[in-house]
This record gives structure tokens, C-alpha cells and sequence, in this order.
């Protein structure tokens, strides 16, 4: 009796061990629930989730805002509980105790990932705009700050006047590292190629503790401003660690290694400060896009 109780005592612990070796140490939430039409929460929430999970390193949930218009009174995910938020919402200003609970969690080291339209939400909500860096669209020109792009060989903070949020047709581009030694992008090669996608451009915000990881350049003959936009970069604010993802306007060009990669390492940093991950033998060259399916 005594053998039999021994060795289901050993199962038991044996189990227990595979689940903490299994049990992803992170707790990331993604927000969702209103967008412009254009940009499909429903589809592209379920590729970021997969592409956090497929780290191993999170657990995911879903917080989904009621539909634009509705009343959001009761909207009030619980961000002090994860170690990283990444916004796909643009809509309806958060109620006041939501949008306080969100810059506490931020400003007491929590983790943020700005991804893509993320940008263009809450242009009238101060410390939003601080947290995100750079934003677009909603109105946003000079009076939110510079654009922030690569020239001469420098970031340059540009205050002219102008729109603040852009982008031509879909197009092929290439992002180049201008910050090799960050954690996001240590080991990864200095240039590489992502699928057509929207380029973001003329993004302009308060850029206070801002570090630009990747540019992109935006030529004027596709709609571009002729410059090399930041479409991956840091914020820092309090304690918090912010990263903005500006890639991705489909599900389809999730599957871009050059956003999957790039993303999943912002998460990480996010959430930890450290990055961990590998650099994937999948991973796009300065000429060719990969697509993982
Ligand atoms: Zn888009």
C-alpha cells in the first residue's frame, strides 16, 4: 500500500511539474471591440492572440468594449493583472475610472503594445498620446507635436505644420534597424523585407522618451511623404514600457514574418523588459518578404 500511495504521490508530482514547465509565465490582454470599418478587429484579435501563444511565453485574454455608441460605463478590464496590454481599439473615449486605470498600469511599469490603428485612437485623451508616442488621424497635426524621422543619418524631431496620420496604397517595404542594440532588435538583420501592407506616415505626437527601432521609407510616387517613417519604436513612460507595432492592416499581412517577429519580441520587452526569443530561421531578408501560414 505503501508503494502504490508512493508512486501516485510521484504521478501526481510528476504532473505537477510538466504543468509549471508548460504554464507560459506572462499574462497578456488584448483590447478590442470598435475600429473604422476597414480594419477588422473580429479577424485580426485571433492572429495577435495566436502569435503571443505561440511564444510560449503568454497566456492571452480578450477584452472586447461594447459596439461604438453603446453605452461603455461598464468597460473596465482589469490591466493591473497582466504583465502586457496590446490595443487593437480605436473608437469611444473610455469611461474616466478606465482611462485612470490604464495610465496607473502603464505608469507603474506595465507593458503596452500600440498595434497599427492603435495610433489613431483617443486624439483628445493627453496622457494617451504621451504613452503612445506618435499617433495619426482624429485631427492630430502640428498642435500634438513633431513628426519623428530618420535624416542624414539621425532622428530628427520635425515641428512643421501638417497633418498628423497617413498612408498610401498597400505596397512591399522594407523596414531597417536604426536601434540594433535594443533587446527588440538585437540579433536581427539590419534590413529586412515585409508583404504590401499600409506604411504609416506623418505620425506626429508628444515623442517625449521615444526611440525609433525600425524605419520605413515612404516614396512620394506611392503616396508616401519621401521620408523614412518610424513604424517600430519605444516609449517610455513612468515606470512603463510602450511599443508601437505600426504594421499589419489585415489579418493577412499578420502572417508577414517581418510583423509576427517583431511583434512578438515588442510583447516580450513589454512585459519584461528582456527579450528571449530566438531570431526564427524563417526570417525575411533585405529583398524578400517570408509568410508563415
Ligand atoms: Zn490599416
Amino acid at each position: 500500500m505503501f508503494h502504490k500511495h508512493g508512486m501516485m504521490a510521484l504521478g501526481i508530482s510528476i504532473l505537477l511539474a510538466a504543468w509549471a514547465v508548460a504554464a507560459p509565465p506572462h499574462k497578456a490582454l488584448i483590447v478590442d471591440g470598435q475600429n473604422v470599418p476597414s480594419h477588422d478587429w473580429k479577424n485580426t484579435t485571433p492572429v495577435l492572440k495566436k502569435h503571443l501563444e505561440a511564444t510560449k511565453l503568454f497566456t492571452v485574454d480578450v477584452a472586447t468594449s461594447p459596439a461604438k455608441g453603446e453605452d461603455n460605463s461598464g468597460f473596465k478590464p482589469n490591466f493591473a493583472a497582466y504583465d502586457v496590454v496590446v490595443s487593437n481599439y480605436q473608437g469611444d473615449l473610455w469611461p474616466e475610472a478606465t482611462q485612470k486605470a490604464f495610465v496607473e498600469y502603464v505608469n507603474n511599469g506595465g507593458g503596452f503594445v500600440v498595434y497599427h490603428f492603435a495610433c489613431a485612437a483617443f486624439p483628445q485623451w493627453k496622457e494617451y498620446n504621451e504613452i503612445i508616442g506618435l499617433g495619426g488621424w482624429g485631427g492630430r497635426n502640428e498642435k500634438d507635436g513633431p513628426y519623428v524621422r530618420w535624416k542624414d543619418g539621425q532622428i530628427v524631431r520635425d515641428t512643421s505644420p501638417g497633418k498628423g496620420g497617413g498612408h498610401g496604397p498597400m505596397q512591399p517595404f522594407q523596414l531597417v534597424i536604426r536601434e540594433p542594440n535594443h533587446p527588440i532588435t538585437q540579433g536581427l538583420p539590419e534590413k529586412f523585407m515585409h508583404v504590401d501592407d499600409e506604411l504609416y506616415g506623418w505620425l506626429r505626437g508628444p515623442a517625449k522618451n521615444l526611440t525609433v527601432l525600425a524605419t520605413a521609407f515612404a516614396p512620394k510616387e506611392l503616396g508616401g511623404a519621401g521620408e523614412h517613417e518610424p513604424v517600430l519604436f519605444t516609449v517610455g513612460y513612468g515606470q512603463g514600457r510602450v511599443v508601437q507595432v505600426a504594421l499589419g492592416h489585415t489579418p493577412k499581412e499578420l502572417y508577414s514574418v517581418a510583423f509576427i517577429v517583431p511583434f512578438q519580441r515588442a510583447a516580450e520587452w513589454a512585459a519584461t523588459g528582456k527579450v528571449t526569443q530566438a531570431v526564427p530561421s524563417d526570417f525575411p531578408t533585405a529583398d524578400k518578404a517570408t509568410v508563415r501560414q
